[in-house]
């Protein structure tokens, strides 16, 4: 945020942001469903410049055992950037950042999931980003929250997410990186599109109380469109797999 070395002179050029997009505008999202076949569930969310892979591993014993609930599941969400995945290279394993994007993960995912069906159980969902444009929190939830539901866990919807803000001045949807980077804000947001429950609200930097609702209001409308896309790939990995099994 604000003034560090390598600033573009402007975010906003013309009324376009600098990769030539309106400021309700989001990147082309695609997602497929079932990429890793020794995972229980798996997804590929592409958002732009962003791209995380996602598996699923579970319903299984909790290891190790001091992670046993026995009222609900223990959701164990690892989130990791591949050290390929910036323009410097990151050094592989855990640090600060990861491990505070995993733990709001797995609070965005949690309210979605019948955790008490799955009391005493262990559910991992791996989310490794393979390419970082900004937004990795919001793709990584899109992708497991598909993946959750490719492996058969129980959930009451899915969780949509994406991150929006504030630059040079403008409200928009789906940061990129010179705007996340060099913006005044950075606020992602999942929700549970049925509901509209809110189960991430993240914000960096300073809005008014309007603008917090507008932003708010293009992220939800944002969200609905990601959960079509999310059906979609549901849809057709199922679909073809019924097909594949009539043939
Ligand atoms: P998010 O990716 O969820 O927006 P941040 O706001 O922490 O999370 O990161 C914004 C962006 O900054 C990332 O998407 C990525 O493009 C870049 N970034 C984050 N960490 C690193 C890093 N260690 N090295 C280089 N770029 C990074």
């Amino acid at each position: 945020m604000g003034s560090k070395v390598g600033a573009p002179e402007k975010l906003i050029v013309n009324g376009k942001r600098l990769d030539g997009r309106k400021a309700n505008e989001m990147r082309e999202m695609e997602i497929e469903v079932g990429v890793i076949p020794n995972a229980d569930g798996s997804a590929i969310v592409t958002l732009g410049g962003t791209k995380v892979i996602c598996s699923v591993y579970g319903p299984k014993e909790v290891l190790p055992r001091r992670n046993l609930d026995t009222e609900q599941a223990f959701l164990n969400c690892v989130y990791g950037m591949a050290s390929f995945s910036t323009s410097e290279r990151v050094r592989p394993g855990p640090n600060r950042r990861s491990t505070e994007i995993s733990k709001v993960i797995a609070d965005a995912l949690a309210p979605a999931i019948f955790m008490e069906r799955y009391a005493g159980m262990e559910i991992t969902v791996i989310m490794e980003i393979i390419n970082a444009n900004a937004g990795t929190r919001t793709a990584a939830i899109n992708a497991a929250s598909v993946a959750l539901a490719d492996a058969g866990i129980e959930m009451r919807d899915l969780v949509c997410s994406i991150a929006s803000g504030k630059a040079d001045g403008t409200l928009m949807l789906d940061l990129f990186e010179p705007e996340d980077n060099f913006g005044e804000v950075d606020m992602p947001i999942a929700i549970l599109p049925r509901t509209k429950e809110i189960t991430l609200l993240q914000m960096d930097g300073i809005l008014t109380k309007a603008e917090s609702k507008k932003l708010i209001d293009m992220s939800i409308k944002a969200c609905e469109e990601i959960y079509e896309i999310q059906k979609k790939a549901l849809q057709k990995k199922y679909a073809t797999e019924t097909q594949q099994e009539t043939e």
